[in-house]
């Protein structure tokens, strides 16, 4: 169920719904997404689904992921410093800290936020610094940054995260309360540029922090 066959047939599908990105696609193919969530839901890891990860909270949908990591990435193929709203089980991040030199990651819930820290130490991704806070507040200490992607959907891009963007910096998030679109949102000299892409569906982004 976690066989490399099965992994090859995911990228398949994802090649054949769009994806262009064959960098993208291999990181994909190497990354073990079932070790991200619970065993007991590790044999519909390669599906190309969105799966219960604890707390109310899901794993992306892999076509999703890969998707909003190619938007980022147009145009900068390996971005320096990568701001993350939505840590939730890590695996975004995984993807991000294969392809951008440094990744800030930022999730609300503390015990979500622990569990990743755990496991990308445990798989060998260390590129990242973890923050247990509300991502609406960004990370300001260590702004700007050349791209963002948030993995949780506002109803409006957040003012603080658009403040932290460099010039010619790119976020990539969801956005709506009932239907949801992903917004490519670029940081120009005059101020910033705005497109709609795909429908999408993710959790709410959400004030505060919890445990
Ligand atoms: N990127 C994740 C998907 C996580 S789901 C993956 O690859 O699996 C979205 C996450 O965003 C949840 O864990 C949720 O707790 C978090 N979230 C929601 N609102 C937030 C906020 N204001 N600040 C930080 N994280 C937030």
């Amino acid at each position: 169920m976690t066989s490399m066959r099965t992994r090859r047939r995911l990228i398949d599908r994802l090649r054949s719904h769009g994806i262009d990105s064959e960098r993208i696609l291999g990181i994909m193919e190497a990354t073990p997404r079932h070790l991200f969530i619970g065993e007991a839901l590790a044999h519909k890891a390669y599906e190309d689904t969105a799966l219960p990860i604890g707390y109310n909270q899901t794993i992306s949908q892999p076509w999703v992921v890969a998707r909003m990591t190619e938007l980022l990435l147009e145009h900068d193929e390996s971005p320096k410093k990568v701001l993350e709203v939505g840590t939730g089980c890590g695996y975004q991040t995984a993807i991000l800290s294969q392809l951008c030199r440094w990744i800030f990651t930022i999730e609300r819930i503390g015990a979500l936020l622990e569990q990743a820290r755990e496991r990308m130490q445990r798989l060998g991704y260390h590129n990242v610094s973890f923050l247990h806070g509300d991502g609406f507040e960004g990370w300001e200490s260590n702004s700007p940054f050349d791209r963002i992607l948030v993995a949780a959907a506002p109803g409006e891009p957040p003012p603080r995260l658009l403040d932290q963007l460099s010039l010619g910096g790119r976020m990539v998030l969801p956005v709506g309360g009932g239907h949801q679109y992903l917004r490519v949102i670029t940081r120009t000299a005059n101020g910033y540029q705005e497109e709609q892409r795909e429908a999408v569906r993710f959790v709410p982004m959400l004030r505060g922090q919890q445990e």
